[in-house]
C-alpha cells in the first residue's frame, strides 16, 4: 500500500494540520456502536457547532428578560442580527456586503427573486435549467412560468448530460444558451449540482447568458462555505442558498440571497413586505414602501431569530478560520479520500464527480460498479456501522469531507469501514 494512504499517514497530516483543530468546536451524532460516529454528510446537514447551544440559551435569555425592547436593546440588537451576518456571507459569496442578505428559506428566496429577474415577454420567456435539477428548484421554476401564464412545454429548457455521461459539459451548455438567444430570459444553475457534485464555472455561464440578453441566477445549495465564489467579479444577476448544509446553520436555517449591486438603482418590481422597508423609517408604519439599497430590500417578514443564531455561531468558526484556507485544505482533504477510494476499491467503486479538484467542492457520488450490486444495502450497513452520510436515489452514496470538522482520519476510517462491508458481503 502506497505509505501515504495508511492510517498512521492520515494520523500524521491531522497532526500536521493547523485547521484541524476547528473540529473540537463541533458536536458529533452518536455511532449506534458507540462514540462518536463518522460524519461524511456536511453536504446535507452540517454539524452542530459547540457554541450555538450556549448562544441560542443566550437568546432566549434576553427575550425573557428584555421581551420586546430585545429589538432595540444595544447588547441585543435584534433588529440588525441580519447585518452581522452580512460581511461573512459576503465573504464567503464574493461579494460586497449589501449584496448578500441572510433571510427566509432557499425555494423562497429563489421565488422573491425570480418575481424580480424573470420578467418574461412574448419573444423573450424561456429559463433554462438542467435536466437533474434539485426538484424543490425545479417545481419552483415550472410554477413561475405557470403563474405568468406561460406553458412550461415552450418556456422550459432542460439541459442534460450527453448520453452515457454524468457530468455536465460547459461547450453544451453554451450551445444551448446560444441557440435558444433572443428567447432567453433567464439562466439558472446550480454551483454544485447537487447528485455529481459536479462544480460548474459560473463565470462563464454568467458571460454567456448576458451575452444573449438573459438574467443568470444561481442555486448556491451546495456552493455556499464549501468552494470560492466571485459572485460580484463574475457579475451574477442574483443568487439563492440554504445555511443547513455546509454552512452548519442548523435544519432550516435562515438562508441566503445574493442581488448583484448593479440592479440597486434599477427599481425592480419585487414582491415586498415591511422587513425590506429601510431600518430608517420602518416604524414610521409609512404607506410608501422604501427599500434598503440592496438584498435586504428584499426581505418580507420578521425574522425568525432563532433560525439564526446557530447560523451566526457557525459563521464566526468559519471567518476565525479563513474561508481561503479551508477552502485549500477541502481540496486536499477530498483528493485524499479519492485516492483512498481508487486504490482501495476502485474495481468495485466508481466515483462520478469531477476528477479534477478545481470542478468540485467537498463532496465525492460514488456507486457500485456492478450494476448487479445492492447500492442500498451497502448504504444500510454503512450507517448501521456508524458512518453518516447520504443516499440519494437511484443508486447514490455522497461522501463530503467537509473541512471545518472532518479529519484525515475520518476518511480512512470511512474507507476502510466500506471496504469491510463489501468483502463481507462478496461471496
Ligand atoms: C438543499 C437544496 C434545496 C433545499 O431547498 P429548501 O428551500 O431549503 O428546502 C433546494 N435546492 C437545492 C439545489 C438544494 O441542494
Amino acid at each position: 500500500m502506497s505509505n501515504d494512504l495508511t492510517l498512521d499517514a492520515a494520523r500524521a497530516r491531522d497532526a500536521a494540520d493547523p485547521l484541524a483543530r476547528w473540529r473540537s468546536e463541533f458536536h458529533f451524532p452518536v455511532s449506534p456502536r458507540g462514540g462518536p460516529a463518522l460524519y461524511l454528510c456536511g453536504n446535507s446537514l452540517g454539524l452542530q457547532p459547540l457554541r450555538a447551544g450556549s448562544e441560542v440559551a443566550k437568546f432566549m435569555a434576553e427575550w425573557q428578560h428584555l421581551g420586546v425592547l430585545g429589538y432595540h436593546d444595544a447588547g441585543a440588537d435584534w433588529l440588525k442580527l441580519h447585518e452581522q451576518l452580512a460581511p461573512t456571507l459576503a465573504a464567503l459569496a464574493g461579494a460586497s456586503v449589501p449584496e448578500v442578505v441572510a433571510m427566509n428559506s432557499l425555494t423562497l428566496n429563489l421565488h422573491l427573486l425570480m418575481a424580480s429577474f424573470y420578467r418574461p415577454t412574448r419573444e423573450r420567456h424561456v429559463i433554462l435549467i438542467e435536466h437533474g435539477a434539485f426538484p424543490s428548484d425545479r417545481y419552483a421554476v415550472v410554477s413561475q412560468i405557470q403563474w405568468h401564464g406561460l406553458d412550461p412545454a415552450t418556456s422550459l429548457v432542460q439541459i442534460a448530460p450527453r448520453a452515457g455521461e454524468q457530468l455536465l459539459r460547459h461547450e453544451d451548455l453554451l450551445a444551448e444558451i446560444e441557440r435558444i438567444g433572443p428567447r432567453l430570459a433567464l439562466v439558472l444553475m446550480p454551483g454544485i449540482q447537487y447528485l455529481t457534485g459536479q462544480l460548474l464555472d459560473l463565470g462563464v455561464l454568467v458571460k454567456a447568458g448576458h451575452s444573449v440578453g438573459a438574467r443568470v441566477g444561481f442555486d448556491l445549495a451546495h456552493a455556499m462555505g464549501n468552494v470560492p465564489l466571485s459572485l460580484h467579479d463574475w457579475g451574477a444577476d442574483f443568487a439563492v442558498w440554504c445555511s443547513y448544509k455546509y454552512l452548519n446553520g442548523g435544519p432550516g436555517a435562515t438562508a441566503g440571497a445574493f442581488v448583484h449591486e448593479k440592479h440597486f438603482d434599477a427599481d425592480l418590481p419585487r414582491l415586498a413586505g415591511w422587513w425590506g422597508n429601510d431600518l430608517t423609517n420602518r416604524f414610521e408604519f409609512g404607506t410608501e414602501f422604501r427599500p434598503y439599497v440592496g438584498a435586504a430590500g428584499w426581505q418580507v417578514s420578521n425574522t425568525p431569530l432563532l433560525g439564526m443564531v446557530p447560523l451566526k455561531s457557525s459563521l464566526e468558526l468559519f471567518a476565525a478560520a479563513g474561508f481561503p484556507a479551508l477552502c485549500a485544505r477541502s481540496r486536499e482533504l477530498t483528493a485524499w479520500l479519492e485516492r483512498l477510494l481508487d486504490q482501495q476499491m476502485g474495481d468495485r467503486i466508481e466515483i462520478l464527480t469531477p476528477r479534477d479538484p478545481a470542478a468540485r467542492g467537498a463532496q465525492l457520488s460514488i456507486r457500485l460498479r456492478d450494476t448487479r450490486g445492492n447500492g442500498r444495502a451497502l448504504f444500510d450497513a454503512m450507517l448501521a456501522r456508524g458512518l453518516i452520510c447520504d443516499w440519494r436515489e437511484p443508486d447514490v452514496i455522497r461522501l463530503a469531507p467537509a473541512p471545518l470538522y472532518n479529519s484525515y482520519e475520518d476518511c480512512w476510517r470511512a474507507v476502510e469501514l466500506v471496504r469491510d462491508i463489501l468483502n463481507a458481503a462478496t461471496p
